[in-house]
């Protein structure tokens, strides 16, 4: 069986998944997996197709001390308890800095490229490079595809990509990305399937998740984001602030007198919903939670989607149908029925039983504006773009041939 590997690496956890490549390029998902509390308390988790548990297993802390490290350990597990031993590994990675827009085949020169980029994504591109520089030396002939976070957002017009301030940083690299990319490259792929009429049209897709941004998409393509240079701009999130005056930071260094790494820690870790209700950064606990200001973080978040519905709106100069995905956007009734009064003006009307049982389309028939909810899927759109390339490097014969 062919397999594709998923790798997702962060700064205290590896994801993977593995996906069985089957006719026709169909891809059939078989193994989830994370392998976390890397460096602290190491822990690989990993379920089969139906969610049934594969492992469960805890590290000492010194087997498991980086992400390389953790990359071998679950790299292991999967060749010789489970007989994976993938075609082809796609990474996700945040940063495709102003030259890549679309996923590309990994060799040192890339590597290169993308190291460049560590200063615009200090806090994910090290260690979603990490894994990818050891394959590159222990696996040479493995191929490994690079997906970033930025490719899907490439394509805006100049007057989304640029800041206000001299051309001359725009021409190093301090432009407006936008991020979630891969959700919204997907989400995009998948609406001609659950939403024929609109999939050419103007939506916005709201991806609310721990991290939460929303993108103006047209005919497919995205035109806008609440995303820019990095992924602390648009909407508040589970730990960061969303839009903030850069006076506020000025401030934070000047008044208080931070450092720029405390003010980056700060800025990632400790704003947001976390920062506003002082209780949590998971919607899930100040949805139960009593406390007032857990009401006032999830006041504030709905406020500002809504708020940024209209930016986008602006943006794409009229809207056709408006997206839920992510953990909120796809498993929270009471936050989707409140961001939807807030967009009662543009035209949304929810169903309520609809919106209740998480169907497709939660509108009313009447809504002048459709709204959907579409789970996302990141990893498998990493594992397509990943099949895409190494189909391309290989004449359809020989892809059938392997296939088969
Ligand atoms: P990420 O992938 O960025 O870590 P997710 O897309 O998994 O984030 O979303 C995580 C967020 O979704 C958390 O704030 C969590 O509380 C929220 N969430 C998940 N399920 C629910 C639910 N049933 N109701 C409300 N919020 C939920």
């Amino acid at each position: 069986m062919d397999t594709i590997l998923v790798v997702n690496a962060g700064s205290s956890s590896v994801k993977f998944q593995v996906f069985a490549v089957e006719g026709e390029g169909r891809l059939q998902r078989q193994i989830k997996g994370q392998m976390d509390g890397i460096g602290s308390r190491p822990r690989l988790r990993a379920s089969g197709p139906n969610g049934d548990p594969m492992a469960d297993r805890a590290y000492p802390i010194e087997a498991v001390a980086d992400v390389p490290a953790a990359m071998a350990v679950a790299g292991a597990w999967l060749r010789e308890e489970n007989s994976i031993n993938p075609i082809a590994v796609g990474h996700r990675v945040v940063h495709g800095g102003p030259d890549y827009s679309r996923p590309v085949l990994i060799d040192h020169g890339v590597v290169s490229r993308l190291e460049r980029f560590v200063s615009l994504a200090p806090l994910h591109q090290p260690h979603n490079l990490a894994p990818i520089k050891t394959l590159l030396n222990t696996r040479p002939n493995l191929p490994q595809v690079a997906c970033f976070d930025t490719g899907f957002h490439r394509d805006h017009d100049a007057l989304a990509d640029y800041y206000a301030i001299p051309h001359q940083l725009h021409t190093e690299g301090v432009r407006r990305y936008g991020f979630h990319g891969l959700s919204y490259e997907y989400i995009a792929r998948r609406l001609p399937e659950v939403a024929p009429d609109i999939a050419a049209g103007r939506v916005i897709v709201a991806h609310l998740g721990s991290g939460a941004s929303m993108s103006a998409i047209k005919d497919g393509k995205s035109v806008e984001s609440t995303m820019g240079f990095t992924a602390l701009d648009g909407l508040a999130m589970g730990t960061r602030p969303g839009q903030i005056d850069p006076g506020v930071v000025l401030y934070l260094i000047s008044e208080k007198g931070m450092s720029a790494t405390n003010v980056q820690n700060f800025l990632y870790r400790e704003c947001g919903l976390k920062g506003l209700s002082g209780v949590s950064n998971d919607m899930r606990e100040l949805e139960t939670s009593e406390d007032p200001r857990a009401a006032f973080a999830i006041d504030y978040f709905v406020y500002r989607v809504g708020l940024n519905a209209g930016m986008l709106a602006a943006a794409l100069q009229g809207l056709d149908a408006f997206v839920f995905t992510a953990g909120i956007g796809e498993n929270s009734a009471t936050l989707r029925a409140r961001i939807a009064q807030k967009l009662a003006w543009l035209g949304v009307a929810i169903d309520p039983a609809e919106n209740a049982r998480h169907a497709t389309r939660i509108s009313r028939s009447e809504s002048r504006i459709p709204v959907y909810v579409v789970p996302t899927d990141e990893e498998r759109m990493i594992a397509q773009h990943t099949l895409a390339l190494l189909m391309n490097q290989q004449s359809p014969s020989q892809h059938r041939a392997r296939v088969s």
